[in-house]
């Protein structure tokens, strides 16, 4: 039988996606892949009834139906502060996990360099693997995930063609300040680079922090290839409606790419996600208050239960330290949780480049029933830790 390519062979299968299967299995509550567990807005099922019935049940223009594109232009324009056209500045794409994708193909060579702070959601390595470009990868340090501007301004002199921004992070729940994205911009300009950014979580930042677009500042529209979706601002990850926003020359350039990927999102959910997409802007301020809420409820579970974390200043994550623990693998660790106590999370040392295990991350957009639920079971995850584990920092346990 031939040999599948080197290409696949150099990254394994996303651990969130496998944590969730691990929790459906053995019934846990899954605080592990980010999704909700609550429906889009009312006004969107019923526009989602109506685009089943009446279509359109084929084709969209390869690169967005235009209807579509006119309300995100409008949306975008309107919070980035830019002036978008929907015919020049954007492609649709099947979630952010494409409009990532082609991000990196259209920016990066093979044998390119791209930056990726870590911890990172996993799909950015996979993502440079697959267009041949190395990963480089700049520390945020736990627990408040700064990273070190010498450390950055190195990895960018040492040759870069791109630099992915998560902003607000996954899985860290930061939101870089102004004042860190004007000097990630001082370095792209200097050093002529692109930038990716994934802003899924753009309406979801808690006080008093804010979100800026890096598009938005001074000078950085021409080099910024902004991806984000309708996944978590309207919760619809399943419907995996997506874009990239960028000059009309990178724009060009990624629709070849995304008309060859997939060639188009589907085209009765663009109908109907234009209701999303129209909703008055009273919509996304309350959007951020069901965020708060759920955090801080989740927050004070945590705290109650005497567990360690990082306060999240934006996205739905929560990165829990479990070196107190002190178990020798944070994926076991997980794997225990799942079955024992029945809670889902992510290992840390999933999104991490560097050998850290002792943190793992948790989820809260759940219903506040499903948060209790899960907070409940944390409450004893002292009681139902084995002995030989619990607090035996020399001596990890094993499975
Ligand atoms: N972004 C979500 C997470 O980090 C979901 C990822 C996915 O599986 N597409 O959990």
């Amino acid at each position: 039988m031939p040999r599948t390519s080197l290409r696949t062979s150099s990254f394994g299968e996303s651990v969130i996606r496998g944590m969730t299967r691990l929790a459906d299995e053995c019934g846990a509550i899954n605080l592990s892949q980010g999704f909700p567990d609550f429906d889009p807005p009312e006004p969107v099922l019923r526009a989602a009834e109506r685009a089943g019935r009446h279509g359109p049940h084929q084709y969209a223009i390869t690169w967005g139906a235009l209807e579509f594109r006119r309300a995100l232009a409008r949306k975008q324009s309107r919070f980035m502060g830019l002036e978008l056209d929907p015919n020049e500045h954007m492609v649709i794409t099947c979630g952010s996990t494409e409009a990532m994708m082609v991000a990196m193909m259209t920016a990066c060579n093979p044998g390119d360099r791209v930056i990726v702070f870590s911890p990172f959601y996993e799909n950015y390595s996979a993502d440079a693997i697959l267009c041949g470009a190395e990963p480089v990868h700049v520390t945020l340090y736990p627990p408040d995930f700064r990273f070190d501007p010498e450390e950055l301004r190195g990895a960018f002199r040492r040759g870069a063609k791109a630099l992915v921004l998560c902003n607000p992070a996954n899985p860290s729940g930061k939101v870089f300040s102004r004042d860190e994205l004007m000097f990630i911009a001082s370095l792209a300009e200097a050093h002529d680079t692109f930038v990716l950014t994934d802003e899924v979580y753009e309406h979801i930042v808690y006080r008093p922090r804010e979100h800026t677009y890096f598009a938005s500042l001074p000078g950085m529209f021409a080099r910024t290839l902004s991806c984000s979706s309708l996944s978590k601002t309207y919760s619809m990850t399943g419907w995996r409606l997506g874009y990239v926003i960028a000059t009309p020359e990178i724009i060009g350039e990624a629709r070849k790419v995304h008309d060859f990927l997939t060639v188009g999102a589907a085209a009765p959910l663009q109908q109907a996600a234009v209701t999303a997409l129209e909703l008055p802007d009273s919509y996304y301020g309350e959007l951020q208050a069901l965020y708060t809420k759920k955090r801080d409820e989740f927050l004070e579970y945590l705290r109650a239960a005497g567990l360690v974390y990082t306060e999240p200043q934006g996205a739905y994550y929560v990165m829990v330290d479990i070196s107190e623990f002190a178990w020798a693998s944070d994926l076991a660790f997980c794997e225990w949780l799942a079955r024992q106590v029945g809670v889902a999370a992510v290992p840390g040392s999933s999104f991490f480049h560097e050998p850290i295990n002792h943190l793992i991350r948790l989820h809260f957009a759940k219903r506040s029933e499903t948060l209790s639920a899960a907070g409940e079971r944390l409450l004893k995850i002292r009681e139902r830790m084995p002995r030989a584990s619990y607090n035996a920092r020399s001596e990890p346990a094993k499975l």
